[in-house]
């Protein structure tokens, strides 16, 4: 086994997803790629890298898709299996400066959401098995 291998090996299994909530909505976002996940909707997040805290992961991931600061909370809802092998696992979340606006800086668009929004958004699939879990927040 080379140095890569066991790098790649220990590349992080886990995506966390923020749960940011301001003034009782939630904040969601459109995917621009790829293709078959184009046009659907998901919490903001991403993989963890090595090493590295699910918080800080959230926090990092925030600030890259959103250019905002956040401050992490508890984790919501179980752990979700996604379709490669990792899992999604998702912290609430509010904005450290609440009059901060996000940008959707690689996503397509960007929604606070009601409760009713919620229920009725297209979320990418894993997102969808949290919609109970992300309603207990609004
Ligand atoms: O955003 P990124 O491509 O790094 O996400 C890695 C994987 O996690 C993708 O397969 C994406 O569809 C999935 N994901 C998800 N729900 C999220 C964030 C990411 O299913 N809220």
């Amino acid at each position: 086994m080379t140095t890569d291998d066991k790098a790649d090996r220990t590349v992080a299994t886990v995506v966390v997803g923020a749960a940011v909530v301001r003034d009782g909505r939630l904040l969601a976002q459109q995917r621009a790629f790829p293709p078959e996940a184009a046009g659907l909707w998901e919490l903001p997040g991403g993989r963890v890298e090595a090493g590295e805290p699910d918080v800080e992961a959230v926090r990092r991931e925030c600030l890259e898709e959103l250019g905002v600061a956040v401050v992490v909370g508890d984790r919501i809802g179980d752990d979700v299996a996604l379709p490669n092998g990792m899992v999604l696992r998702v912290y609430a979340a509010t904005l450290r400066e609440p009059w901060a606006e996000p940008r959707a800086v690689e996503h397509r668009a960007l929604r606070w959401l009601t409760a009713t929004g919620v229920a009725e958004l297209d979320w990418l699939p894993a997102d969808r098995l949290l919609v109970p879990a992300l309603l207990a927040l609004l």
